[in-house]
Formats: C-alpha cells, sequence, structure tokens
C-alpha cells in the first residue's frame, strides 16, 4: 500500500488518517471535544482530527491564562480554501479566551525559498491576505502580524537554531530538498517559538494550526524547543491539524500548484461555479446505480466542500451525506447546490475584504511598531 506522505512543500496525500497519527505520534482530538463549551464546525464535523499537547490550551483557556495561536501563511497567491481552513481555526482559538493572541506570520521567506517569489511581489499579497484573515473574523486588537523577512526575532532564532541542527535531523524530517528549503523550514520554527521570548510576554503556551502536511514543521519547531529548553524556557508548542481538502480535479489534495484542483477567493464566482460543476464526484456510472447503490460521499470533493466550508449547519451536512449514500441526490444537483452556495460566500467574502483593506494595512503597521517598541524596551 502507498505510504502517506506529509510533504509541507508538495503534493501531500493522506488516505488514512489513523494511521498517520500512530506513524507521527499525533493525537486524536475526539476525546478532548467534551472540553469545548461550544466546539467550532471544524471539530464537530471531524475536520480538525488530530493534535499534540492540545490540553496545555484548554488548561490556560480554562485558567484564564495568556496563550498564542501562531500559524503562517505564504502570500504567493490569493488565500485558497486550505489557507481558509487554518485562518477559521485560528479565529476560533483566537474567540475563546480574551487571553488569546494571535500572530499571523506573512511566510515572504517561504515565498521566494519556495516560489522564486521577491519580498517586493509578494508584499502586496500579504495585504490582501491580512484583510482575507479580518474578513474571516480574526479580531484585530489581539494579533500581531508581521513579515518573516522583517522581524529581526524570527531571523536571530533561525541563525541560533541552524547550529543546532544537522542535516541528518532536517533530511529525516522533510527528505532530500534544496538549502533554501531548510532555511525556510528553520525560519518557521523561529515563527512558532517568536511568542515565547521574554519582550513578548516570556514561555506560554502556542497553539499551532495547521494542515496535516504541515506536521514537520511542527515537530522540527518541538524538538527545537526541547533542545533550547534550558536556554529558552520555551513550552513545547501544541498542534491541532486538519484533514486536507480532497482536490476537485481528482487529485489527493487543493493545492494552489494545481489552479483546477480548487480555487481561491479571489476568483470569480463565475469561475469557481465552472470548477465545482466540473468536479470529480464520488457518484456512480450511471443515474440507475447511483439510485441503486448510493454515491460515495466519502471520497467526493464536492462533499468536502460541503462539510469543510459552505454547508449552513450540522444538520445540513448530514443531510447531504444521507441523501447521497442513499442515493436519492444525484450529482448535477448537488454540484449545483455547492457552487451556489459558493458563489454567496465568495460574492459576500470579496465585498468584506475589498471594505478591510485599510484595515489590514493598519494592523501591519501597529504590528511592526509594537514589535520595534517591545525590541527597544
Ligand atoms: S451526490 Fe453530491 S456528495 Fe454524493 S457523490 Fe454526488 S456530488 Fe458527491
Amino acid at each position: 500500500m502507498e505510504k502517506d506522505r506529509l510533504d509541507p512543500w508538495g503534493q501531500s496525500a493522506v488516505k488514512d488518517y489513523a494511521r498517520l497519527q500512530e506513524e507521527f505520534g499525533i493525537e486524536p482530538v475526539a476525546p478532548l471535544i467534551p472540553r469545548f463549551k461550544r466546539p467550532s464546525a471544524h471539530l464537530s464535523r471531524g475536520i480538525d482530527f488530530g493534535q499534540r499537547d492540545l490540553v496545555r490550551i484548554l488548561d490556560a483557556v480554562d485558567h484564564n491564562k495568556p496563550f498564542a495561536v501562531m500559524s503562517g501563511i505564504k502570500p504567493d497567491l490569493a488565500f485558497h480554501l486550505g489557507n481558509k481552513m487554518t485562518a477559521d481555526d485560528m479565529v476560533y482559538f483566537q474567540s475563546l479566551s480574551k487571553k488569546a493572541t494571535v500572530f499571523y506570520s506573512i511566510a515572504d521567506v517561504e515565498a521566494y525559498t519556495d516560489n522564486g517569489l521577491s519580498f517586493k511581489e509578494t508584499a502586496k499579497t500579504a495585504i490582501r491576505n491580512v484583510a482575507d484573515m479580518l474578513a474571516l473574523g480574526l479580531d484585530a486588537e489581539r494579533t500581531i502580524a508581521y513579515k518573516q523577512s522583517e522581524e529581526m526575532r524570527v531571523m536571530r532564532l533561525s541563525t541560533i537554531f541552524s547550529r543546532g541542527v544537522t542535516n541528518n535531523m532536517l533530511r529525516a524530517i522533510y527528505g532530500e530538498r534544496q538549502i533554501g528549503l531548510y532555511l525556510s523550514a528553520l525560519v518557521q520554527a523561529g515563527d512558532i517559538l517568536m511568542p515565547q521570548l521574554p519582550d513578548l510576554g516570556g514561555p506560554k503556551p502556542v497553539l499551532v494550526p495547521v494542515g496535516a502536511d504541515q506536521d514537520p514543521h511542527v515537530r522540527l519547531a518541538r524538538d527545537l524547543a526541547a533542545k533550547y529548553g534550558s536556554e529558552f524556557s520555551f513550552v513545547p508548542p501544541s498542534a491541532i491539524y486538519h484533514r486536507l481538502e480532497l482536490a476537485l480535479n481528482g487529485g489527493s489534495k487543493m493545492s494552489k500548484r494545481t489552479p483546477e484542483s480548487g480555487f481561491t477567493l479571489d476568483d470569480s464566482s463565475i469561475e469557481a461555479s465552472r470548477r465545482i460543476l466540473n468536479s470529480f464526484t464520488g457518484g456512480r456510472d450511471t443515474v440507475e446505480e447511483q439510485r441503486r447503490l448510493g454515491g460515495r460521499a466519502d471520497i467526493c470533493p464536492v462533499y468536502d466542500l460541503y462539510r469543510f466550508h459552505f454547508a449552513s449547519d450540522e444538520a445540513h451536512v448530514q443531510t447531504v451525506y444521507d441523501e447521497c449514500t442513499q442515493g436519492t441526490r444525484l450529482c448535477g444537483d448537488c454540484k449545483r447546490e455547492a457552487a451556489g452556495l459558493a458563489r454567496k460566500f465568495l460574492d459576500e467574502h470579496r465585498r468584506k475584504r475589498d471594505s478591510m483593506m485599510d484595515e489590514a494595512k493598519d494592523l501591519l503597521r501597529r504590528s511592526r511598531d509594537y514589535l520595534l517598541s517591545k525590541g527597544r524596551e
């Protein structure tokens, strides 16, 4: 059987999440769900499937202690649906406590090392991405947004960490890669551990919400937290992992690298509809077979659109699943309904996002001033 791959820079494929948990030591989220007063859609729909030390964050929430929610998004293109999932988790975990601060890293070093995009090219996209985050519900008052390339703490930490890792260690986690990608991995470890530096409040729980394919970065940061524990007293970072969304074109995962596999929040409603209407499905070859055997929602990217993004509530997800698997729902109608929901979401989101561009610039300015002022103390 083909092994599941976790490649933060490539085509990850996960067929068996239980096996993945076993192989990489990721713990299931399900036993912790009773501790959430109001679980998010990601938690209650099993989209967030795995975690590391999530209990630290839940304890911080219960005891009203400070914690950070940290994730980075590469400003190589407009937000795509995978970025939206990370953003949804960041917004949700920030909402759990007034003591939660989001650290949002604009991963422009990674956009350069992985995609060859200059810092100048990614600067514009970065502002739109921050506006996307705000439109998705991020509380700007408790957010620090910064560019990797401009944040000296991140650069300093990655330089320090570069003496603590060997080629073998990086090869074991990431496989054989170009040095630039190893560098960006160290920079991301700097991102993950920065919220615990003394001038930013010192050691504290940090939650990293990411897709399953980003687990190598979390493992590296946790190894480094342990390695530099005596120097910085780092608390090992916690993580929550969401599933990878099935690709509309039948590939293993939606990816920005393959536009037809999904759509971005900048694609026109017409284009997004077109991709959904042309999507691969879990349907049968004929209507007669579909009615008799039912569809296969579990392998259907259109079902993922409902479950991960656009279903109005749990009952709606369940209805789509039941009607599909019992053969009372046909793929053409199902795709048309999903396309309508996506169009509605995209139109509303874009309106909101475009009205938040000034707020995004303001957040970046305030964050830079705050980080500079803390550095001077
Ligand atoms: S009916 Fe909908 S959910 Fe079921 S296989 Fe067809 S498109 Fe997918």
